[in-house]
């Protein structure tokens, strides 16, 4: 019977019309060196380009603005200090994002698509006049068939204390209306505990219902040394995906074919199912985090 109602969750997939994608800096680099792994690029890029072509409306939200600004100039660790740690990053940021970019946009126009770049801090949310535009740009761009690439605006926003990108793509999914946010993680899903320090802790295949139990799963280490998500952040985003009415994966990017599997109604990762909460206030809900 259970399984009956986890399968139908997984078919209705197949029909999501507007799906945001998000992917962190660990998914997009290799570990050796930290520099871009182009194949990975690639593959994410034809499964978007993919999906655009079902005819669905497609968002990415990508990290590894400031590994990549890092790695351009070269920074060792010990480059950054307690004082210039923030001011550091936001450089990095600034010399990353346009590296970035120029890479997506390279690799999108061999499938002919056309790209934006939309760079969002929590003040964009939080301002009402701030958010109505960036409602409107994203819904005309997506109206014109564009695939917008979009990241924090990590250059004036004070890094760290604002946003993450976990939080950041499903704050995007509400603003637009999608129906279907998808995490790519390092790490398969949900787990009950840390799968890395607890060996008994179990897989979790669907959420039904996103209670005070699930919210404590979170832990706020990712493993990675690079972006800032954890499963707390992810654990964030599904609640603000679920109530404003999309549905939220999260699935290992290792393999990023798994785009299509799971648009297949395949068994991959943990599917949060969505819950619209009429009352829902995005700006107010974004406006206390972090404080
Ligand atoms: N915005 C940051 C970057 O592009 C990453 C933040 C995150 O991964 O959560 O480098």
């Amino acid at each position: 019977m259970e399984q009956k109602r986890t399968e139908g969750y997984r078919e209705r997939l197949k029909d999501k019309k507007r799906i945001v994608v998000k992917i962190g800096s660990s998914s997009l680099q290799h570990p050796q060196t930290g520099d871009l792994d182009y194949i990975k690029l690639e593959v994410l890029v034809r499964e978007l380009c993919n999906l655009k072509n079902q005819g669905k409306d497609v968002v990415l939200v990508t990290s590894g603005a400031v590994a990549q600004g890092k790695r351009a100039m070269n920074l060792k660790e010990a480059d950054i200090t307690d004082q210039n740690r923030i001011a550091m990053k936001q450089a990095c940021a600034a010399i990353g994002q346009a590296r970035l970019m120029t890479t997506y946009q390279r690799i999108f126009s061999e499938y002919n698509q056309m790209t934006a770049q939309i760079l969002i801090t929590k003040n964009t949310i939080v301002d009402n006049l701030n958010r109505y535009n960036a409602h409107n740009t994203f819904t005309q761009l997506l109206r014109m068939g564009v695939i917008p690439v979009v990241n924090e605006n990590d250059t004036v926003a004070t890094y760290e204390l604002e946003l993450d990108n976990d939080t950041l793509s499903a704050i995007v999914a509400a603003l637009i209306g999608a129906d279907l946010l998808i995490l790519l993680s390092d790490i398969d899903g949900l787990y009950t505990d840390d799968p890395r320090k607890n060996p008994a802790a179990s897989f979790i295949e669907v959420v039904e219902e996103l209670n005070d139990a699930y919210m404590d799963m979170g832990k706020a280490s990712t493993g990675s040394s690079v972006g800032t998500g954890g499963m707390n952040t992810k654990l964030t985003a599904a609640r603000i995906a679920t109530k404003s009415g999309a549905d939220m994966l999260i699935a290992n990017g290792g393999d990023i074919r798994i785009i299509h599997r799971l648009m297949d109604g395949r068994n991959y990762g943990t599917l949060f199912v969505a819950r619209r909460d009429a009352d829902f206030d995005l700006p107010g809900f974004v406006d206390k985090l972090n404080q």
